[in-house]
């Protein structure tokens, strides 16, 4: 039986007591038609899970009781944060869908030199409202008890300049002068706390910016001899940063 999982605002949870209002009261009582008596969980954003019998049940208001709390092991040990250039269509949507089921944790989207997306529109009453929801639906489908963070869109100068000290930056791409990927893990010598990567548009990142990495200290990786599409060298670059970091057993 599939399990169900939602992300619900705390208020919703007050001791025992379990109140969900619409709009997901509706989903619970029509679309999926879940009945009381049913198990369901629910997930606070800060980690906690909590095991709910459901009461009743309306398209208006459900009630339920926790049966037991519990903390998902689902959070990999090292936190990514993927600075992704924003991308044409649904490219950009896919990578928040993706990169929440491998574990980002914070998504930045990036104006880029030669990205075709620019920043003349209001870009948190249009595309982050749509852009959580994705993260949201993707973090329930996978498990997660931690909710992933997108930012509004920021210049690459900007990602470089908030770039933590003491986190593994990694930029895939095509110009010369990148080393394999295990050998940009091994430099630090010890296991990263956090890594943040920067994956350019369609056209690639410009000379510019990839020289502002450099000069950050950000590591130009490659992926192999295959040129890849922005969204694909997103994915590529987390998988083989989980398994690298043990994060696949
Ligand atoms: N037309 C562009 C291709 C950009 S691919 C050009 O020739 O530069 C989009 C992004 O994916 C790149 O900016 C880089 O971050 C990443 N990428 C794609 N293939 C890659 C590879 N083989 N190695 C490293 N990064 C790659």
């Amino acid at each position: 039986m599939h399990e169900h999982r939602f992300f619900v605002p705390r208020e919703w949870i007050q001791g025992s007591h379990v109140r969900l209002e619409a709009p997901l009261a509706h989903q619970v009582a029509r679309v999926l038609r879940l009945r009381p008596g049913r198990q369901i969980v629910l997930l606070d954003g800060s980690g906690w899970a909590y095991r709910v019998e459901l009461g009743r049940v309306s398209a208006t208001l459900v009630e339920g009781k926790v049966l037991a709390r519990f903390a998902p092991k689902t959070e990999p040990s090292v936190r990514f944060v993927l600075c992704q250039a924003l991308l044409k269509g649904k490219h950009f949507d896919w990578v928040l869908q993706k990169g929440t089921e491998l574990g980002v944790k914070v998504f930045l989207p990036l104006f880029t030199r030669h990205g075709v997306v620019r920043g003349d529109e209001d870009f948190a009453k249009t595309k982050l409202p749509r852009w959580q929801r994705i993260v949201q639906e993707a973090a329930e489908q996978a498990g997660r008890a931690v909710l992933p963070e997108v930012r509004l869109p920021v210049e690459f100068p900007l990602a470089c300049q908030v770039l933590p000290e003491g986190a593994l930056a990694l930029m895939p791409c095509l110009q010369e002068g990148t080393v394999p990927l295990r050998e940009a893990l091994a430099v630090e010598g010890k296991r990263p706390r956090e890594v943040w990567i920067f994956v350019g548009p369609e056209g690639g990142f410009a000379k510019e910016e990839v020289a502002l990495a450099r000069q950050r200290g950000v590591h130009l990786v490659s992926l192999g001899p295959r040129v890849l599409r922005s969204e694909t060298a997103a994915l590529a670059v987390m998988a083989a940063l989980l398994y690298a970091l043990g994060e696949m057993e």
